[in-house]
């Protein structure tokens, strides 16, 4: 009898566990599921993730090398999403513009690549990942050839090889900003271009070297383009859509198809992936998982690919030159909906 009675406790508990352990896998499957579903994103979900996370501008610090720059209000904070069928989301200081800095090269290696071809392009700079700052001049004293094309030394050669003669370059690179963003009031800041061509000395010591490598044959003119691409004001949202275009193979968020171009989209988001993030690229691919291109003006462009663009802004940066708070914005979302490649 009690041998009985225990067996039956015993298969009592047995099922009772496997009850138990088929509604957790159960729910477990819920809960990835709605893991998953982007379309659940709302400008809710948005303004949970930059509340939790706005503090994070206490932890950096706002650029000051290009003095202009200093000038940033800290507390700025900005979070936007293109999704689905370029569906636009936005939070925060959604108005707030700001310089678009180094995200600038992405535009520029599309228009190089686009003329020159990715071949030679490639030719005179490396696809490497890098362990270096923005601004180091790898590997300028050793194969001759920039590193990548997301470092200031490769962009400063991508700028310089898109034709056209004196501020030409710029213009094609601001036309198609304006063309992605749909934003046509889109222009530059002049003081910040002029800050940084009175401060930005090593970034004309790289020049010279390239020219010295005989990389780069023109004047100065082409360091002043970078200087004005740089120098681009736009917002979140603006970036947004940026990356929305590199994720969805060069179609702009309304549909539009003048550039559609699969390769050229894989091109530049292998690029944000192993250079983007600086020599944070490699941890950020570990902890975030997809293609983002930072800028010193404390913006972020995400390319999800297939899926949606992210633009973050908060000027704050950490010691690498990428947003603070940015990060924390773009790694809770990547989290919150499993959107990391890997
Ligand atoms: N204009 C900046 C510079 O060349 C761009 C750097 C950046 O955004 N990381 O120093």
């Amino acid at each position: 009898m009690l041998a009985e009675n225990t067996f039956m406790n015993n298969s009592f508990l047995l099922s009772a566990k496997r009850i138990c352990i088929a509604a957790f896998l159960s729910l477990n499957t819920v809960m990835y599921a709605q893991k998953a579903d982007i379309s659940t994103i709302s400008e809710k979900t948005l303004n949970s993730i930059l509340e939790k996370n706005r503090n994070y501008y206490t932890e950096g610090k706002v650029a000051d090398y290009i003095p202009e720059l200093g000038k940033m209000d800290a507390r700025a904070i900005a979070f936007s999403v293109v999704g689905k069928n370029g569906k636009i989301f936005n939070t925060g200081d959604v108005h707030k513009k700001f310089t678009m800095q180094s995200i600038s090269k992405i535009i520029a290696l599309m228009i190089a690549v686009n003329e020159k071809g990715e071949a030679n392009v490639f030719n005179k700079m490396g696809y490497f990942g890098t362990d270096k700052p923005f601004n180091h001049f790898s590997n300028l004293e050793t194969t001759s050839k920039p590193l990548n094309p997301m470092m200031n030394a490769g962009a400063i050669l991508t700028t310089s090889l898109i034709s056209g003669e004196g501020e030409k370059p710029f213009l094609k690179i601001l036309d198609l900003v304006r063309y992605i963003t749909k934003n046509n009031t889109i222009d530059y800041n002049t003081s910040v271009y002029e800050s940084e061509k009175s401060t930005g000395h090593r970034n004309r010591g790289i020049f010279y070297l390239m020219k010295n490598n005989g990389l780069i044959s023109g004047n100065e003119d082409q360091l002043d383009n970078y200087f004005k691409q740089c120098s681009i004001e736009l917002t979140a949202e603006d970036l947004a859509k940026i990356g929305y275009f590199f994720a969805n193979e060069c179609v702009r968020f309304d549909g539009d198809t003048k550039y559609k171009n699969a390769e050229m989209s894989k091109l530049i988001q292998s690029q944000m992936l192993i250079a983007g993030m600086y020599e944070f690229s490699g941890e950020y691919a570990r902890t975030v998982g997809v293609p983002s291109k930072s800028g010193v003006g404390g913006g972020i462009a995400v390319s999800v690919p297939g899926k949606m663009g992210i633009g973050v802004f908060s000027p704050a940066l950490d010691q690498h030159g990428n947003s603070s708070a940015g990060y924390h914005m773009i790694l809770d979302l990547v989290k919150q909906y499993d959107l990391s490649l890997f």
